[in-house]
């Protein structure tokens, strides 16, 4: 059985690779400034027609709230077994420097066994991925083992939440049992991975005020209250000298429970510096995976070019909080505040406002669906066992989708492995792992479909 679906996706690769080529050549960056939109509109109707093809029904676009196109459609599955969401983006991120490419940027060139093109993997190559699976299904067995939804969204890299506002009111066509979010990746080529956890995000601004106005620090400096100094030691106690966080009230000492991630790895990854220490005691994992971190995104002071010898009369900055699963974002957000408060010094005139909030996100890591996939991973990827990740960001559409359907099982993979570059110039795509992830979704929904049935 097994091999013969193996067979069957690898005979798929070639048109694969054709498929991924034409959907590459499409500029489809959801940015009128950066392509235009009827490059967006003709990777749309690729998608609807690919789908359509690939035997889902009902296959068109919907305009979402920021004019963005989503492709949805659905092939019921056969009586008594379940639905799947399968979701992807056919938008782009833009080339960020064509110079900076060694290939065309939109013609997708093979290089060292890997296809290079902007979107090969983010999200296109995912794209791809889905159609081989439901070709490889129903060449196979002339049909679908279990009910097949899919979602495009046209939008996904501009951040403007088409398809998080479209969700709700169109929760009938896109209910599900499980929802694969499909669009990220393995931990590296050949580990089949999960991404089992996202972290959230509380924003706060802290603004404080001195005097009304500049003076000389030579005239006042020593009595006069620097509020730079004051906005330093009041950010200085959101960590300890080791890089802990040390908000009020705000649990730091979380443990990762799956995969750790090596240091040298990311310090590679993170592009640390020889020599330079990473911060906080516990693992990389821990850290960036489990516990909360605090970062200042930015500081309103005088820049150094053009400073002059002068006591500021108010500083800023915007201080972020990502939140680790299993704290709620907007408590975490109380207690920023709340701590920032307690340490405002020389009864400086502080004004704290939250900015932003964004809720953390676990996915399934048990029920049928979990089984069936770790089971189809690992069965694709010749044994290996299945390893789970987190991510240190955050993709607001999972918290939607999990508050539409709070019953729907949601897990995130894909064909996204580091070396894959997604965002960066010499953006490329591992045919292997698409091969691979296809089988292992192929198997997904075989497994699953059959789990239902009595
Ligand atoms: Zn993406």
């Amino acid at each position: 059985m097994t091999s013969t679906l193996a067979d069957t996706v690898s005979s798929l690769m070639g048109r694969a690779r054709d498929d991924l080529a034409e959907l590459v050549s499409f500029r489809s960056i959801a940015d009128p400034d950066e392509a235009p939109p009827e490059e967006c509109a003709k990777a749309a109707q690729w998608v609807v027609d690919a789908f359509t093809d690939a035997g889902i029904q009902d296959v068109r676009t919907y305009t979402t709230s920021d004019g963005s196109d989503a492709v949805a459609g659905y092939t019921p599955g056969p009586p008594g077994t379940p639905t799947v969401l399968l979701y992807s983006h056919y938008d782009v991120q833009p080339p960020l420097g064509d110079d900076e490419w060694t290939s065309p940027v939109w013609e997708l060139t093979e290089r060292d066994g890997r296809w290079y093109g902007r979107g090969a993997a983010d999200c296109k190559g995912n794209v791809i991925m889905h159609l081989t699976a439901l070709r490889a299904l129903r060449e196979r067995d002339g049909g679908f083992p279990c009910g097949i939804k899919i979602i495009c969204e046209g939008s996904e890299e501009q951040g403007t939440g088409g398809l998080e506002e479209f969700v709700p009111p169109n929760a009938d066509l896109l209910r599900a049992d499980t929802i694969l979010v499909v669009d990220v990746g393995n931990f590296a080529v050949g580990v089949p991975t999960l991404t089992t956890t996202l972290r959230g995000m509380s924003i706060v601004d802290v603004r404080l005020r001195a005097l009304s106005s500049a003076v000389h620090s030579g005239m006042f400096g020593g009595p006069a209250p620097d509020p730079i100094a004051g906005l330093i030691a009041m950010l200085a106690s959101l960590t300890d000298a080791d890089g802990n966080v040390t908000v009020d009230g705000v649990d730091a000492t979380q443990t990762w429970p799956g995969s750790g991630y090596d240091p040298d790895a990311f310090r590679a990854d993170a592009t640390v510096r020889d020599g330079v220490g990473l911060i906080g005691s516990g693992s990389v994992a821990d850290h960036l995976w489990a516990r909360p971190a605090v970062t200042v995104l930015g500081i309103d002071a005088p820049r150094m070019v053009g400073a002059t010898a002068s006591i500021q009369p108010t500083a800023g900055a915007r201080v972020s909080l990502r939140v680790p699963p299993g704290m709620d974002a907007e408590k975490a957000q109380e207690a920023l505040v709340a701590h920032l408060r307690a340490r405002v010094p020389w009864n400086l005139q502080c004004e704290l406002t939250p900015a932003g909030v964004g809720q953390p996100f676990a996915g399934s890591l048990d029920g049928p669906g979990f089984d069936a996939l770790k089971a189809s991973m690992e069965e694709a990827f010749g044994g290996a066992e299945l390893v789970t990740v987190g991510e240190g960001g955050s993709i607001p559409l999972c918290n939607v989708l999990h508050q539409t359907f709070p019953q729907a099982e949601i897990m995130l993979f894909g064909v996204e492995e580091p070396k894959c570059l997604i965002h960066a110039p010499n953006e490329s795509v591992d045919p292997g792992e698409i091969e691979r992830i296809a089988l292992a979704e192929a198997l997904f929904l075989q497994r699953y479909g059959a789990t239902f049935k009595a």
